[in-house]
């Protein structure tokens, strides 16, 4: 039976309203508004309660890179599950998914990466690092280095740590955070830091910043600095490629931990595997999680280089962290059927070649829009920054709107009711469609897109 036409969409709202609380939610705001009730979905669309059809370009939250509807992951699931649904990894056991999965991610990795860490969500993988650089220098006989430096604007999840190794300030002014041990630099965000300089430039420029707070904080205490490739909840933000090689240098100059986060760039995202390979660093570990099973059942962890699993297993004894779901296997039986569908699909080379170049020259014409004063892409993520083009209060790229006119949700408002998931972060409009869109959807969304921003700019004028 389809649950989702047992009741209408009033009744679904009503029992929503008086018992769920939703993440990141205003709770009285949502229960007068009533949730948008999605009850099924194919390929890149979805339905809702009302049985309108949606081109969800945010692929559920970063998530659903291969699309809905994939038998093979749905088959790998229910095969595990009637095999053996549960077993932990604790206490010197393993299950054949959870093995074979370690064995892929590390097929699949940048160079130098042969070993995983399992956790079940994007957040505990980032907690993870956090254990683990501090235990690694501490096994090394430098437990004082056990400073993170991270950026404004990052997001890494909503546990104590991940919220504190993020830079969401609406984040850290609830509960106390961020916990003893995290400081955080200036992120790379050209439209809003970058002056008069050339995007190349600035990129230079930013990544200083982090050979500022080393040296402000002393070398000989920091342990690590972490960043996504691209920045994606905080607007994706695109780096100057001139970013990534800069701080790298800067962390191999101080022996520095540096930690990419690819809990959305990781699995195809960027065009690549890995986002760190698209901007050419080699950090000494990565997080990951979202892509790594499309997001169809929880999963995440870390993948740990050579530098750090060398000390970890030959000098490190026990590692006193784990979760009961490291390793579950029937999270890892879909890992693997989600990997390999990515490869049997050829995605991350259609991204590279294909649908990445095709989605960035439709960006390029969407620049002409006037409500829009800058667009970006990287593989299969994009960004429209909103704005005045007509020099009302200056500003060489374009003037910002005043933030009370939230231009970014209404400009939402219209996607939604024109059947088109888009995010807002403040005043820009993201997307990160699944990798399975073809240029023929592409060029559905980019018209979708276009309309959205139209009565956009009619609401403006
Ligand atoms: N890191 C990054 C870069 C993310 O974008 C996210 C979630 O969006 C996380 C970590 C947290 O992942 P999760 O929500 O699975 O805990």
């Amino acid at each position: 039976m389809n649950t989702s036409t047992t009741r209408s969409t009033q009744q679904w709202q009503a029992a929503d309203a008086a018992h769920f609380l939703h993440p990141f939610t205003d709770f009285q705001a949502l229960a007068k508004k009533g949730s948008r009730i999605i009850t099924q979905a194919e390929n890149i669309y979805l339905t809702d309660s009302d049985g309108h059809r949606i081109l969800d370009a945010m692929s559920g939250l970063w998530c659903v890179n291969v699309g809905y509807g994939q038998q093979a992951l749905i088959d790998a699931a229910t095969r595990q599950l009637g095999q053996l649904p549960f077993y932990n990894a604790f206490f010197q056991t393993a299950t054949p998914p959870a093995i074979e999965l370690a064995e892929l991610l590390a097929e699949v990795s940048p160079p130098g990466f042969s070993r995983v860490f399992f956790s079940g969500s994007g957040s505990e993988g980032n907690d993870t690092i956090v254990r683990m650089v501090r235990r690694y220098w501490d096994v090394l006989g430098q437990p004082q280095r056990s400073v993170i430096l991270s950026r404004k604007n990052a997001y890494h999840g909503s546990t104590m740590a991940g919220a504190s190794l993020g830079g969401m300030s609406g984040m850290h002014a609830q509960g106390g955070l961020p916990i003893p041990g995290i400081q955080h630099i200036e992120q790379p965000y050209w439209f809003e830091n970058g002056g008069d300089m050339s995007r190349e430039e600035f990129g230079r420029v930013a990544a200083s910043w982090l050979e500022q707070k080393i040296l402000a904080v002393g070398p000989e205490k920091v342990a690590a600095f972490i960043g996504e490739p691209v920045q994606g909840a905080g607007g994706v933000i695109v780096p100057p490629d001139s970013y990534w090689p800069e701080i790298q240098r800067i962390c191999d100059k101080y022996g520095v931990l540096l930690v990419s986060d690819e809990v959305i760039c990781g699995f195809g995202r960027t065009g690549h595997w890995f986002g760190c390979q698209r901007f050419g660093f080699k950090p000494d570990l990565i997080t990951f999680a979202k892509g790594v099973t499309s997001g169809y059942i929880p999963l995440g962890g870390v993948l740990v280089g050579d530098r750090v699993a060398k000390v970890l297993i030959e000098q490190g004894g026990e590692f006193e962290h784990g979760y009961t779901y490291s390793g579950h296997p029937v999270a890892c039986a879909v890992a693997v059927a989600n990997i390999r569908l990515i490869q049997q699909l050829g995605l991350v080379q259609q991204v590279h070649d294909d649908t990445g170049p095709y989605l960035a020259e439709l960006y390029k014409q969407l620049a002409d829009h006037p409500l829009v004063v800058e667009t970006q892409t990287c593989g299969l993520m994009a960004a429209l920054q909103l704005g005045r083009r007509d020099g009302k209060g200056g500003g060489t790229r374009g003037q910002r709107f005043d933030e009370s006119w939230s231009v970014g949700m209404v400009c939402r408002g219209h996607c939604f009711a024109n059947g088109l998931i888009m995010r807002a972060v403040g005043d820009r409009m993201i997307i990160a469609p699944p990798l399975v869109i073809t240029r023929a959807q592409i060029d559905e969304m980019a018209v979708l897109i276009r309309r959205c921003l139209d009565l956009t700019l009619q609401d403006c004028q």
